[in-house]
């Protein structure tokens, strides 16, 4: 199949593996957002700013990946805010011009209070269609604060709003995405559908489900792309990506 466009975006960046998968989506000519943890960032900073150099984008997620809903107002800014200068700092070490500030919240949590009644439900979504909020006060004033920070939404082309159930996924400042390949469900034993078995994790990208959350081969619509940079699932990272290439995908740039 070819024609199918999508952005890549890896999150829980950097691990142990980072710079194998750098060099592994380089050689491909494969763009993508690498959305980076705080906290691991300085572990790998040279890592880092080789991929700034090779021309990816580092994005904030967050510098301890909590649920923001669960933290306080002036935790979720101070958690922000330090991975923001963790990646202004790399930028600046690399010589190039930071020109894009993207944030991804760690689970998808914007920081209102979750309704969990849609628990059951949820698994055939994309994991950024977890989440009901409540308290729009806290996760606006989030949002604005991203907003202070210079973060703004990419402009993502081609995303066809009918496939999917929350039509806000635009319209915040984060970064959500539309296909979950949810393979940090591998090896665990609460995963859904068989998903802890490295099989079911790739059959996903075969699906034809795009009113599920599963539109990797429905060429009415861009995805949006989530795969993790994690460490028991780096050799499957390379199954997935290389299966994506196999089927002639479009990596568009942010
Ligand atoms: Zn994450």
């Amino acid at each position: 199949m070819t024609g199918k466009k999508v952005y890549l975006t890896i999150d829980d960046v950097p691990s142990r593996d980072f710079r194998e998968k750098l060099d592994f989506l380089y050689k491909r000519n494969i763009p993508a957002v690498f959305f980076c943890v705080g906290k691991d960032m300085e572990n790998h900073e040279e890592d880092l700013v080789e991929a700034v150099r090779r021309g990816y984008i580092l994005g904030n997620h967050s510098y301890e990946h909590g649920y923001f809903s669960e933290m306080q107002l002036v935790e979720c800014r101070a958690s922000i805010q330090r991975t923001d200068e963790i990646i202004d700092r790399v930028y600046r070490k690399s010589g190039i011009e930071r020109t894009k500030k993207f944030f991804r919240f760690p689970y998808f949590d914007q920081g209102g209070s979750a309704d969990s009644k849609s628990y059951e439900a949820r698994w055939s979504r994309p994991q950024s269609e977890w989440f009901v909020y409540e308290r729009e006060d806290r996760r606006l004033a989030i949002q604005e604060f991203l907003k202070e920070l210079g973060y703004s939404q990419p402009r993502l082309e081609g995303i066809n709003m009918k496939f999917l159930t929350d039509k806000t996924l635009l319209e915040g400042i984060d970064v959500r995405c539309t296909f979950d390949q949810m393979e940090y469900f591998f090896g665990t034993d609460y995963a859904p559908y068989g998903m802890d078995k490295e099989a079911a994790i790739l059959a996903r990208i075969e699906e034809d489900v795009p009113y599920g959350g599963r539109a990797l081969n429905c060429l009415e619509t861009t995805d949006i792309v989530l795969v993790h940079d994690h460490e028991n699932t780096t050799e499957l990272f390379y199954k997935i990506i290389g299966r994506y290439v196999e089927k002639g995908f479009e990596f568009l740039r942010f």
